[in-house]
């Protein structure tokens, strides 16, 4: 373990890791990062951290970092010049220009990307080499919260903030595993609770979690139900009169669609809507007794409490997270537990920079800067207009999200990718299916690590600079913009991301447009994009100083914050006297949607008689290309799995009618391929009858979860539904 004792300066940054956006000050010794601690100045985690960020010094230093550029030749990856490297780079996306069109390229990128590399990548690819095909990892983790905020408020990401979690009385958690997912939060969650006992916590998830362990209450619900559980909830709410009439009266409309269309409805139509969901009638689709929806119903709406809802992946990764974000957000509005102190809904955020770097940046298929999104002729105007080209020149039709861009390889419509600070070949489900495509087209990865699942499928890999090996921005889940000093010089020749964009951009003929001397011209013109659009940021100068400044600000962003938000009057930087309006409506309500109940993607059958969900563990992060290398995280998951490695999680009454037990080898297959794994019923969890659980952290590329995990997507974000998918288990 490391102390920092020796350290001879600190520096202030963020951690790699998740959306939390925990500060961490790291501890450097001639030159070499030594500790991490967390910042007891940054509001977000006060001083603490998890295990994860404790051991992230050790990242740098590990065996797999790649100091030079790589070529792969005659199937083998050999050294080559950055001169080499990025000419190859232009040449053959040039020549995949000339030949097939600018649309036969696309570029990935990632929420662990900081906004200015983001922002750069993202007018390279749009605004010059003319495709609008740049998605990023943030669709596979929280696509469904980006489209439930837009359809719900008219505008993106949440409009609480932590600070609410210490003013709050009930925690509704669904879909989400807090306790390993997002401990800080879960920390601050659990020390509002201890310290106040009044303060009750709600968990809802298909299956018993370390988050369901420490509940006052918890919601054990059949996969894919959660939209009748909620709009469960909501009838209760309403039959018993728990709601808040002069709020819904005031600030809401109701609205069905119908045939791809949102139709206007009333607040009598809504009632008559929710009879089907009566919990006495939808017990067997939920598997939730309806005196517990009664009771959780009940807690939630509590006139003189104050609720915040919480969600993250269990919610988002399913063909309806759209929806389920809808209706999460209809039991805010019925009750008015919003934009109050402690009474928010909230979806949490997977990766460090999912917020400031995709969703505010717009490096998402159908998004430009600032929020706005391609198919807006104004929106692509004025983006034009900052980049100084021709108007017309952004095409105006969305590019390929997530899969239809993966689906490209496949067919061999894209035929040349960027991939960068992030890990495909991995991380997307049905993933066999999906890294053929990515063999078969010119594949460029920017990396830290080697190899990993995607860079061994790379014909050239790019060494990136990582976390405090470079300045950068990321903005976490609460529109919290946070400034990351550089503490340390980058090893050998790897150099940060940004850096390369840049080449590349010189290289194609570009130059011009992107003569940046500094971060300091890049994030300022980001900066441009966003003022007057309600998502300002602050600038720079003021960041470097701060532990992060939430959006929007105002003025010249320098002092005062936010005295337009389009919610949240109980915000400090907010006037008092000023009423709510949801700004991104035109007539300032927000919709409350009806939502109804549809299956998942595929359902069990005789062939495929259990469903699957798929999680994480605390100590690890996403495919383990950085904790994977830290000895001690590792260590702990053996300790987990008895030292047999990595596992399927099942209800023990399930292993005994199948013949199971504890440590028993499997074949675990579903409609898309097969995979080995050991069973576990001594785990941290337990699945509920009839479904089976895994991490998809499991690098090996033989049993690699996300092999067997559905593809299929949610029609509004086009995020898939990693957390419902059908398979059988059989002993070896
Ligand atoms: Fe990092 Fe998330 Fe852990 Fe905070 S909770 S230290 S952001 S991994």
């Amino acid at each position: 373990a490391q102390t920092g004792a020796d350290a001879d300066a600190w520096h202030k940054t963020v951690c790699r890791y998740c959306g939390t956006g925990c500060g961490l000050l790291v501890g450097t010794k001639q030159g070499k990062a030594v500790a991490v601690k967390g910042d007891p100045d940054n509001t977000v985690n006060k001083g603490m951290l998890c295990v994860k960020a404790y051991f992230l010094a050790n990242v740098l230093y590990a065996k797999t970092r790649i100091t030079k550029p790589l070529i792969k030749k005659n199937g083998k990856f050999e050294e080559a010049s950055w001169e080499e490297a990025l000419n190859l780079i232009v040449t053959k996306f040039t020549e995949i220009k000339t030949t097939h069109g600018s649309d036969a390229l696309a570029f990935y990128g990632s929420g662990q990307a900081s906004m200015d590399e983001s922002y750069v990548y993202n007018k390279l690819f749009k605004g010059f080499i003319g495709t609008n095909n740049v998605d990023g990892n943030p669709r596979t983790c929280m696509a469904s919260a980006v489209a439930g905020f837009n359809q719900t408020f008219g505008k993106d990401e949440p409009m609480g903030t932590y600070d609410d979690f210490e003013k709050a009385d009930v925690f509704f958690f669904i879909g989400s595993n807090a306790a390993e997912a997002h401990p800080i939060l879960w920390a601050r969650i659990i020390e509002r609770r201890n310290k106040n006992p009044h303060v009750k916590i709600i968990v809802c998830d298909p299956r018993e979690t370390r988050t369901t362990q420490v509940a006052d209450k918890k919601l054990i619900f059949k996969p894919g139900a959660d939209i009748a559980l909620l709009n469960s909830m909501a009838y209760v709410i309403v039959n018993e009169n728990l709601v808040d009439r002069n709020f819904i009266d005031s600030y809401t409309n109701f609205a069905q669609t119908v045939d791809g269309k949102d139709e206007k409805r009333d607040w009598n139509q809504y009632v008559e809507f929710l009879q089907q969901f009566k919990p006495e009638l939808v017990e067997a689709t939920t598997g939730v007794k309806a005196e517990q929806i009664y009771e959780v119903a009940r807690m939630f709406a509590e006139k003189s409490k104050e609720t915040i809802s919480l969600w993250c992946m269990g919610v988002n990764q399913r063909i309806r997270g759209t929806h389920t974000n809808n209706v999460i957000h209809n039991l805010h509005l019925i009750t008015g537990k919003i934009c109050r102190p402690g009474s928010t809904s909230f979806s949490l955020t997977g990766q460090p920079s999912a917020c400031g770097s995709v969703r505010e940046v717009g490096a998402l298929a159908h998004l430009l800067p600032g929020h706005r999104m391609i198919a807006n002729a104004q929106h692509r105007k004025e983006i034009e207009t900052i980049w100084g080209i021709a108007e017309g020149t952004i095409k105006p039709t969305p590019g390929r999200p997530l899969m239809r861009m993966f689906q490209g390889t496949v067919d061999g419509d894209i035929k040349g990718m960027w991939v960068m600070a992030t890990n495909p070949g991995h991380s997307l489900p049905n993933v066999n299916k999906y890294r053929a495509g990515m063999e078969k087209c010119f594949l460029v990865v920017s990396e830290g690590f080697h190899p990993t699942r995607t860079s061994e499928l790379a014909d050239v890999i790019l060494p990136a600079a990582v976390w405090c090996e470079k300045e950068g921005l990321y903005g976490n889940a609460e529109r919290r913009t946070q400034h990351m000093a550089k503490a340390i010089d980058a090893p050998g020749e790897t150099k940060p991301d940004v850096w390369a964009l840049l080449e590349v951009a010189k290289r194609m003929g570009y130059g011009d447009y992107f003569k940046y001397n500094s971060i300091d011209d890049i994030f300022a013109e980001y900066r441009r994009c966003t003022v007057g659009t309600g998502y300002d940021v602050a600038p720079l100068e003021r960041l470097r100083k701060e532990r992060g400044v939430r959006w929007p600000v105002v003025g010249d962003g320098m002092g005062t914050e936010g005295s337009i938000r389009y919610a949240a009057p109980w915000d400090p930087y907010v006037k008092a006297e000023e009423k709510i309006k949801f700004y991104g409506k035109p007539d300032g309500k927000a919709v409350i949607f009806f939502r109804p109940h549809l299956p998942p993607a595929e359902t069990v059958n005789a062939e495929y008689p259990m469903y699957l969900t798929t999680g994480r563990l605390l100590e690890q992060w996403h495919t383990m290309t950085m904790t994977g290398t830290v000895e001690q995280l590792n260590k702990i998951v053996e300790v987990q799995t008895a030292g047999e490695g990595w596992f399927v999680e099942m209800n023990p009454k399930d292993a005994e009618s199948l013949g199971l037990k504890d440590g028993d080898k499997v074949r675990v297959t579903s409609p898309r391929g097969q995979l080995i794994s050991k069973v576990s019923l001594h785990g941290r969890g337990t699945p509920q009858p009839g479904l089976l659980y895994m991490n998809f952290h499991d690098p090996n590329v033989e049993t690699l979860t996300n092999i067997v995990v559905s593809d299929a997507v949610d029609a509004a974000s086009a995020q898939p539904e990693y957390k419902v998918s059908i398979c059988k288990i059989q002993k070896i």
